[in-house]
């Protein structure tokens, strides 16, 4: 019952002699065996092309064989630099920063941060915040005789604040562009959209921007957040005539901001959202035929391409947000810039929010760059005193300290995810049912990306008098959303990233302190219609040593399986020669194809197999689209597709209610009857709902969430679709639960884990110790080994979504990667 990873040093010996081992050594190793295999076959080049005649197939796996040779030599080399990555320039002035030690040393901040004792010991940081208490111009928090007795309980815990600098507001007239008079007497609804539209600082420079895209084909267009680019560019383009020739499409890098521009410029044109302005986004299209101005995410246009790789129905692209340099905007840089070679009658705007937009030119062959300035008044930026031990509730104490002290204004509040807001949101709550009517109206206004439109729409609703709105947002807040009359920002300095780790190949979702140049952007939120204030939950001395300049791009620190197998699918087989901005390890590179390969998506040759071009169908993760895939062998694809859905939806589906935790759990039960495994549940709560007919009420009774279960619907009849186009019929297996298992484990078997003595459970691929998520039906079971959905890091190593597995099962779906030990 011992089962190791194949081809791994686990074969040679014990675990416990893996402690002892370096990996580097043994990648290098490795590698070096690899490479010299390689370069035999690869010396013959000369030959084989002159006078033996190679068939197809001899060529390319040639060709295969040298592409991955060349990534091998690259990524020893890189190895050679100091055992480092190298970063681009631009990113980093030390010239190279290790992955790995950044993963680690964000998880150790991470830590940190939430440990008052651990940072103050260091007499260097207080000598320096001493210094800086010296110089503050501003001391917010402290006892302060104005006031007022009925508020002084609200400070139980205070926090001290020091203002340490202004975020300078730009210069302009203010008369000049100010508003037009907010005096709506006989003005339709309509005309007022109208009179905001020309009061955005764009509308000063419309026509040199339309002058500027007939002169140009590719134009890098960059202006502060809030100026109109992402709303007014595509209806400009639209009034200018661009929208007979084709589509206008405009990417955005989040779901929510695509939506809710989209609703926004439909309003401002006037039309119904879906008819001539409509918006793309996974598992949801809403477009028509008439749709002229589309906002999708980056993610959907790389979709899109899979069907149209020369996006012949668009006569404009503006890759939106391009600051972001998310994983799909980066490919997509490298696929619209071939395609506008193709095509010179397409038009490519790439949208940025960053000043050093000089990088976007140098891509996109030194193309010109539109800067125009935008409005920003002065924002003053105040760091805590000392470290804060828990920065939720640091955001919680200085939101109820604006509310109490502060002129009226709104306040945003930046906080990591979902679960996070959910909580803030609900202490907030908490303590101002408690205060009662000893303050003003507070009204809390959460946005996320799995937010629900309806209640997305609640943060632009203008703030009655004598009220004040707190927005508790995720990163979405930070550029790609602009919510007018923010007042107060809230920045406890933290985001949740994808960080990938390349030694092991796992990704996590991380809470992760954020750069230099977030934590400008938020604070620049504060200053959008009045000079404004921005709270920093963390110390200058954290921001000054601790947090990094920029953030770095997805792309170097995340899982490429998917977008590979993309980019295979569209034809392009060797990564190495991609345009790539700023190209990802190679390491991570190959980690990528030996997964695909894995999967059975791709095979000796690097080549889509019939797998894997089914697999390429569904906009999921390849390892969920290869467990869907397979459910076709095991006769169960109904139940995987169920599943599937729930997954996508994730941890959202429950609520745990503060007073009623008890009945939630209780309610919980029911689904893991048996020990079933949380997949199981998933299906159960699925077919239970589907039985009393999507009911609502069975929701409220059952603590899951109706919203959540409707769009794990969507996503179900969506991927019931797919099937269909990939030729899998529907076929249901439900009392075989051990033949839904196996499909699981054919997609995920690179996530086993097994049992050790002291509870946890350590990863069968490249030992990692890890533990089951306390949310988890299995958490309480501990079985012996387990396939689990995701890594999740927050005080530990979680497995987030787990299923009993037998051991056996790994040699006979997956023989090619795991062997017995002997
Ligand atoms: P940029 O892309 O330059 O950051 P935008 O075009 O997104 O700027 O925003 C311009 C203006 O439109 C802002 O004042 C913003 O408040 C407003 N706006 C954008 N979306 C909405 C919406 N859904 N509801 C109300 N106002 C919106
Ligand atoms: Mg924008």
């Amino acid at each position: 019952e011992e089962f190791v990873r194949r081809d791994s040093a686990v074969d040679k010996g014990d675990i416990e002699s893996l402690r002892k081992f370096s990996w580097q050594e043994y990648m290098k190793k490795r590698k070096q065996k690899k490479v010299l295999e390689l370069k035999d076959d690869i010396e013959d080049e000369p030959y084989l092309f002159g006078d033996e005649k190679l068939t197809e197939r001899e060529i390319r796996e040639f060709r295969y064989k040298r592409e991955i040779y060349e990534l091998i030599k690259k990524s020893t080399q890189e190895e050679d630099n100091v055992g480092e990555y190298r970063m681009p320039d631009a990113y980093d002035q030390q010239g190279s920063v290790d992955q790995e030690k950044r993963f680690a040393v964000s998880v150790q901040r991470y830590r940190d941060m939430g440990s008052a004792e651990k940072m103050n010991p260091f007499a260097e940081q207080e000598a320096w915040e001493d210094h800086q208490i010296e110089n503050a111009a501003l001391k917010f928090g402290a006892k302060n005789k104005e006031v007022s007795d009925n508020y002084e309980f609200v400070f139980e815990d205070q926090i001290d604040f020091i203002k340490a600098s202004v975020l300078a507001g730009d210069n302009y007239e203010d008369e000049m562009h100010a508003k037009p008079s907010q005096d709506s007497a006989g003005k339709s609804a309509f005309h007022m959209l109208q009179e905001d539209r020309k009061a955005l600082p764009i509308y000063t420079y419309r026509d040199q921007l339309l002058n500027a895209v007939k002169d140009h084909q590719v134009l890098i267009i960059v202006g502060e957040t809030g100026s109109g680019k992402t709303t007014q560019i595509p209806q400009y383009l639209h009034e200018a005539g661009y929208t007979k020739l084709g589509k206008v499409g405009c990417t955005q890098p989040r779901r929510v901001a695509a939506m809710s521009v989209a609703a926004r410029v439909a309003q401002e044109m006037g039309g119904k959202l879906g008819h001539e302005v409509g918006y793309s986004i996974r598992f949801e299209d809403c477009t028509s035929e008439k749709t002229i101005l589309k906002y999708m995410t980056d993610g959907m246009l790389l979709r899109e391409l899979l069907g149209e790789p020369d996006l012949g129905s668009y006569s404009v692209i503006i890759v939106d947000e391009a600051h972001e340099r998310t994983l799909h905007t980066d490919i997509l840089f490298g696929l619209v810039k071939d395609i506008a070679r193709a095509r010179p009658d397409l038009k490519l705007l790439i949208s940025s929010a960053t000043m050093d937009a000089e990088k976007f030119s140098d891509f996109f062959d030194q193309a010109p760059i539109f800067r125009f300035p935008g409005r920003r008044y002065p924002v003053d930026i105040c760091f805590t005193t000392a470290p804060e031990a828990d920065y939720m509730d640091a955001a919680i104490t200085t939101v109820l300290t604006i509310h109490v002290k502060e002129p009226l204004g709104d306040v945003l509040v930046f906080l990591p995810g979902q679960e996070e807001i959910e909580a803030v949101e609900e202490n907030l709550k908490h303590k101002i049912r408690g205060l009662g009517t000893k303050i003003r109206e507070l009204i809390i206004c959460p946005i996320y990306a799995n937010l629900p439109s309806e209640l997305q729409a609640k943060i632009f609703e203008p703030t009655p008098e004598g009220a004040r709105k707190v927005v508790l947002a995720t990163n979405i807040a930070e550029t790609s959303l602009t919510i007018d009359g923010i007042k107060y920002v809230v920045d406890p300095g933290f985001s949740k990233m994808k960080s990938y780790n390349p030694r092991t190949g796992m990704e996590s979702l991380l809470v992760t302190p954020i750069s230099k140049a977030s934590a400008t952007q938020r604070t620049g939120r504060a200053g959008r219609t009045s000079p404004g204030k921005c709270y920093r939950l963390y110390t200058a001395f954290n921001y000054y040593n601790d947090l990094e300049d920029n953030t770095v791009p997805e792309i170097q620190r995340t899982n490429l399986a998917s977008v590979v197998l993309s980019l295979k699918s569209l034809g392009i087989h060797n990564l190495l020669n991609f345009d790539f901005m700023d190209p990802p390890p190679s390491e991570a590179l190959i980690k990528s194809l030996e997964l695909l390969f894995a999967l059975g998506a791709l095979n000796q040759l690097g080549e889509l197999t019939k797998a894997g071009r089914r697999m390429a169908e569904f906009p999921l993760d390849p390892m969920l689209s290869k467990m869907i895939v397979v459910s076709d062998k095991y006769k169960c694809s109904d139940e995987i597709i169920s599943i599937a859905a729930m997954l996508s939806i994730g941890p959202s589906i429950f609520y745990r209610p503060k007073d009623k935790q008890v009945h939630a759990d209780n309610a919980m039960k029911n689904f893991h009857v048996g020990n079933v495994g949380d997949h199981i549940a998933f299906l159960k709560i699925y077919n239970s709902w589907k039985e009393t007919n999507y009911s609502t009420q069975w929701c409220y009774e059952n603590y899951i969430q109706v919203r959540s279960m409707k769009r794990a619907r969507d996503i179900r009849d969506q991927l019931e679709g797919l099937l269909e186009r990939v030729e899998i019929d529907v076929s249901s297996n439900a009392n075989e639960l051990d033949s839904i298992r196996k499909s699981i484990v054919a997609g995920f078997f690179p996530h086993t884990a097994k049992l050790q003595k002291n509870g946890s459970y350590r990863t069968v691929k490249h030992p990692q110790t890890v533990h089951i998520h306390p949310a988890s039906g299995l958490s309480q079971v501990l079985p012996r080994w387990v396939v689990y959905h995701q890594l999740v890091l927050t005080s530990k190593e979680y497995m987030r979504q787990v299923t009993e597995l037998k051991p056996e099962w790994l040699i006979e779906i997956a023989p090619h990667y795991y062997q017995l030990k002997d």
